[in-house]
């Protein structure tokens, strides 16, 4: 038996690695004192860890075994269960959203806005909204902003890097324990936000050893920095689209001044599209009815897509350039079951990942 795996958090993935930062002090015996801190170690990874097919994500609470401690390294062989997973970018156990738009360069617009936080709001966690480059509009124009998106729902807060206005209020804010997401289209400021309101972090990111040696403006994926004792910020690379949830109910769900008008007026019927027909109790006139119209179109648009898509290829799967019959999944999961109980034993089944990819990442029938 070797020792007690360790405790520790996910802080960076790439390919089949991830970086993991150890809760407690970085060697036996050591108080984490010295250079690494608590130490950080890079670990082999499954993308898949437990019975029903979580991915190991950014944020995530882990445990580590077989670790060499001089080269740094180890290998994840525990998950803990997530209080909450932002889909995009994907972290675990975020415990606040904060979504940036920036009010000019480029102009705020309320439908990305909009889809950013309907993502935000699939956590269930609280959501507060940043505006960036506060500098560029006059102070009325930006204080109509920040009412206006209050009227949404949320709180909002104004800043800018360049002024530095709003900066102390938002840094004791991301100080608070726990995980915050940062999200929010490219440019809008969001790595010269953490610059300003932690300097260190790019020497930190530099600090970062082996193959996820790099500089934070060419990561491609998301990381958790610390701001403060137990205070991490989770930083994305830009993308402008969010997706849409699947299911109509959920996107309502994501709209606060929707389910406020509801919570006053409950709609005649369940399956309410809220549009303002007869018997719906959200009714007309509201800011955002617009923008929520057009994406209950989409999410109508794409289930209705995905729908004549079953109709198709019922049964069958495409398998090069020819049709077979699906395979029963129970069938195709036992042999990966029987691997995974390995896993979770803590035996040394990671040993070959050190410099090959998974197989299970690249075989597309596992899947
Ligand atoms: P990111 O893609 O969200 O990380 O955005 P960046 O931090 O790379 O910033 C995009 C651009 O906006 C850069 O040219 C920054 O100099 C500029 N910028 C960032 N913050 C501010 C601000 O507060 N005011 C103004 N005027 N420009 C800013
Ligand atoms: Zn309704």
């Amino acid at each position: 038996m070797g020792p007690e795996p360790l405790p520790g958090r996910v802080v960076a993935l790439q390919a089949n690695y991830c970086l993991v930062s150890l809760d407690g002090p970085a060697e036996p015996g050591s108080d984490g004192s010295g250079p690494g801190g608590y130490g950080r170690l890079l670990c082999t990874r499954r993308t898949r860890l437990d019975k029903s097919g979580l991915q190991v994500c950014v944020g995530d609470r882990v445990l580590v075994a077989a670790v060499d401690w001089r080269a740094r390294r180890g290998a994840v062989v525990g998950l803990e269960p997530r209080h909450s997973l932002l889909q995009r970018p994907a972290v675990a156990n975020v415990n606040r959203v904060v979504v940036m738009a920036a009010l000019a360069e480029p102009a705020l617009d309320p439908l990305q806005l909009t889809r950013f936080l309907i993502t935000a709001e699939t956590t269930g966690q609280p959501v507060q909204v940043v505006l960036s480059k506060a500098d560029l509009l006059p102070a009325a124009q930006v204080l109509a902003w920040c009412r206006r998106l209050e009227g949404w729902g949320y709180a909002t807060a104004a800043v800018s890097t360049r002024s530095g206005k709003g900066l102390e209020a938002l840094r004791r804010q991301l100080a608070a324990p726990g995980i915050a997401a940062l999200c929010g289209p490219s440019g809008v400021g969001k790595s010269s936000l953490l610059n300003a309101l932690a300097p260190a972090l790019e020497l930190r990111v530099a600090a970062v050893s082996g193959r996820l040696r790099r500089g934070r403006h060419t990561t491609r994926h998301v990381e958790l920095f610390p701001m403060a004792p137990g205070a991490l910020v989770a930083d994305s690379p830009g993308f402008n689209t969010p997706a849409l949830p699947a299911d109509p109910q959920t996107l309502a769900a994501a709209f606060p001044e929707l389910l406020a008008r509801l919570r006053v007026s409950p709609c005649r019927f369940a399956d309410c599209r809220h549009q303002g027909d007869p018997g719906c109790g959200v009714g007309v006139g509201w800011d955002r009815q617009g923008i929520y119209g057009r994406c209950l179109e989409e999410v109508e648009a794409a289930a209705a897509a995905r729908c004549r898509g079953r109709q198709g290829d019922r049964g069958l799967r495409q398998r090069g350039d020819r049709l077979e019959p699906l395979l029963d999944p129970q069938l195709r999961r036992s042999s990966r079951s029987t691997r995974r109980q390995g896993l979770e034993q803590g035996l040394p089944a990671l040993d070959g990942d050190l410099s090959s990819p998974d197989p299970e990442d690249s075989d597309p029938d596992l899947r």
